[in-house]
């Protein structure tokens, strides 16, 4: 018999050589129907897999992201079957797993493949996913594997195996199709229930523009037809919501090639949004005990070598600036950590300065690759709400209640109503990699997971995800249209103070080693910006409009009133602006509400006469005549309606 441990910690015994498969029908059959593959200890194999010695468990569902990428990657073995039965002749070289659905690199032979071919391409798949064939898999010998390429003519494969070793490589076939793959795969087609082809395009073979110009072909499935209409619901409204071509209507930032790719520029009301969300946070930090610092853009190579920075990522990153001066060198800096570290250095510190926190709206710059770029969410320069706290082990526990707080906070003042978190820990195997003290490391680990628990988060436990330095929680968020995103993160860490050196007298006169807290509630926020763009399609909650009001007279003999009601309306530190151009009323009304202003004050001959004002709100309508005071009350109400109490949930 075999001891197998299951996620949640339990032990089951089970004869030796069993399958998950088993496991999953001595769970239950509704589990067995939907598992698509298992992670033993820690690797994604087939369901089939025997299982010869004590081991750990997952079954996984299309709601792990492991089972899903299984499922697109055996839909892509599936869509492959689909083209060598359409079209004679074509070779494959890759098919893996993408984020949403999965693409083939193929060379067609010549034969065109289009939009118009996709609807083909797709009734075909699901034919054959009809017949419910097992993925069966095959070890074969590498001079066997090759003959049976050479026999074939597919010169891809060949290059393939190449890079193999003799005694791992293996084939699996499903129906008529066989490829090379090391798997693994869902156990067979039949849970393939619908298939959309997505896009086309070309793609060089192993990406060296030298060679030649293979097809891709990209597509996406899923276990239930209705999933897949939703999913094609999502993408159509997502692109109304693409934060990029909004960010463009709304005018709050854009890129110019000339001053670099990756590099935003905020607009002015880009900028006000920018400062609401700083300004928010801040006053949230000062209440719960942070202190500002600034730091500069650059600092010496000397920092990030002591750091590990430079070591770790040096190849891959911007390279190091140089001064008239022989031999001095300087970095752009991709994170704020090893500044603070210094700061905490900066003199003797005492345990009764602990949790020291020092936060900064830190921008760092990154190096990413021209074609990994992608509006605000992959950028080469980005500002972090970034803070460090450096306290001792036991106190671990207690700021990470803290930071859930106000990480929290964020996300309901917000709108981020639906969120979960992610703990990574060690791997339950291998304890090698990681830094630091066995005992700080359970600490840590079981700090994290109460302060999860006692905050009430929804939380999924990854074992193996925890940074070599430290163990981490991340929040993820749904958006309106059901995406995940990751946003804010806190990570402890072991490694950067020992790098540092930092050091504290503790109560007890000798010297101790703080830990530090790596923690960003927004994450970036260029990123957070482009999910909050996204999430609200451009219609920000009243607080953060840039434009908050509009104030829109009728005609110019009504231009001074409007400038005094804009000018008292300012002085309460309410924004937006006078729309002088000498349109029409319904154009100008027409025009604020493109520009998503969430209030438009109208001004006509009444209006003045009466000393008073006429109020439209967006969604509302008209709501009256109101006077100065009362409108000014009214506003701030809205205003401030929103934003929560910090300290209260
Ligand atoms: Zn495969
Ligand atoms: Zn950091």
């Amino acid at each position: 018999m075999i001891n197998i441990i299951l996620p949640d910690g339990s032990s089951r015994q089970f004869e030796k050589g069993s399958t998950p498969m088993d496991v999953a029908l001595s769970i239950s059959e509704g589990l067995a129907r939907n598992v698509l593959a298992a992670k033993i200890n820690g690797q994604v194999r087939d369901l089939n897999t025997p299982m010869e010695e004590d081991s750990s468990l997952q079954l996984l569902t299309w709601n792990d992201t492991d089972g899903k990428s299984t499922f697109w990657h055996s839909s892509a073995h599936l869509m492959a079957e689909a083209l060598e039965s359409l079209y004679p002749g074509v070779k494959f070289w890759v098919g893996p797993p993408v984020e949403n659905g999965f693409y083939y690199d193929i060379d067609t032979n010549g034969q065109v493949i289009s939009h118009e071919d996709f609807k083909r391409i797709e009734d075909k798949m699901l034919e054959l996913a009809r017949q419910k064939n097992d993925f069966v898999r095959t070890p074969m010998p590498k001079a066997e594997a090759i003959r049976y390429y050479e026999e074939k003519g597919d010169e891809y494969k060949i290059d393939l195996l190449q890079n193999l070793e003799d005694g791992q490589i293996t084939f699996y076939k499903q129906g008529n199709f066989t490829d090379l793959c090391r798997g693994p795969h869902i156990p067979n087609t039949g849970i393939i229930k619908a298939a959309k082809i997505m896009n086309v395009a070309g793609a060089y073979f192993k990406g060296d523009q030298n060679n030649k110009v293979l097809t891709r072909i990209y597509g996406i499935t899923f276990p239930k037809q209705k999933e897949l209409e939703e999913y094609l619901t999502i993408l159509e409204e997502a692109k109304k919501r693409d934060h990029r071509k909004l960010g463009q209507e709304l005018d709050l930032f854009t890129f110019s090639d000339k001053v670099g790719k990756g590099l935003p520029l905020w607009l002015p009301k880009g900028a006000m949004l920018r400062e609401r969300l700083e300004n928010f946070l801040r006053k949230a930090q000062i209440r719960s005990g942070y202190l500002p610092v600034v730091t500069p853009h650059i600092g010496s190579k000397l920092l990030y070598e002591t750091s590990g920075h430079w070591e770790k990522y040096g190849a891959d990153s911007f390279q190091p600036i140089r001064t008239p001066e022989e031999g001095e060198e300087f970095m752009l800096k991709p994170m704020n950590c090893p500044h603070h570290c210094e700061i905490f250095k900066s003199r003797p510190r005492s345990y009764r300065e602990l949790p020291l926190r020092l936060a900064e709206f830190g921008t760092v710059y990154r190096y990413e690759q021209s074609g990994e770029l992608h509006g605000l969410t992959r950028v080469r320069g980005f500002t972090q709400d970034d803070a460090h706290i450096f306290c001792s082990t036991d106190q671990v526990e207690d700021e990470f209640k803290k930071v859930i707080d106000l990480v929290l906070y964020v996300f309901k003042s917000l709108g981020f109503e639906d969120y979960s978190a992610q703990v990574s820990l060690r791997s339950l195997e291998d304890r090698s990699k990681y830094i630091g003290a066995n005992e700080d490391w359970e600490k840590a680990e079981a700090a994290i997971q109460r302060a999860a628990q006692e905050k009430g988060l929804k939380t999924v436990i990854e074992y193996g995800e925890a940074a070599f330095y430290g163990p981490k929680l991340d929040f993820m968020v749904k958006d309106a249209l059901g995406r995940k995103w990751q946003l804010g993160t806190i990570q402890v860490d072991y490694q950067l103070p020992n790098r540092f050196s930092l050091e504290y007298i503790g109560a007890d006169n000798q010297k101790h080693r703080p830990v530090m807290i790596h923690r960003a509630p927004f994450g970036s926020l260029e990123r957070f910006i482009a999910i909050l763009i996204e999430n609200t399609a451009g219609n920000f909650p009243l607080w953060l409009s840039p434009e908050q009001i509009a104030v829109l007279p009728i005609s110019e003999k009504y231009e001074d009133y409007a400038n005094d009601v804009f000018l008292a309306l300012q002085e309460q530190d309410i924004r937006g602006y006078v729309d002088h151009r000498a349109e029409k009323i319904g154009r100008k009304i027409r025009d604020a509400e493109v520009s998503k202003v969430p209030i438009m004050i109208i001004i006509g001959e009444k209006e003045q006469e009466e000393n008073k004002v006429s109020v439209r709100k967006k969604g509302e309508g008209d709501l009256g005549s109101f006077t100065i005071e009362e409108f000014v009350k009214y506003a701030q109400q809205e205003i401030n309606k929103n934003i929560p109490k910090f300290g209260n949930n």
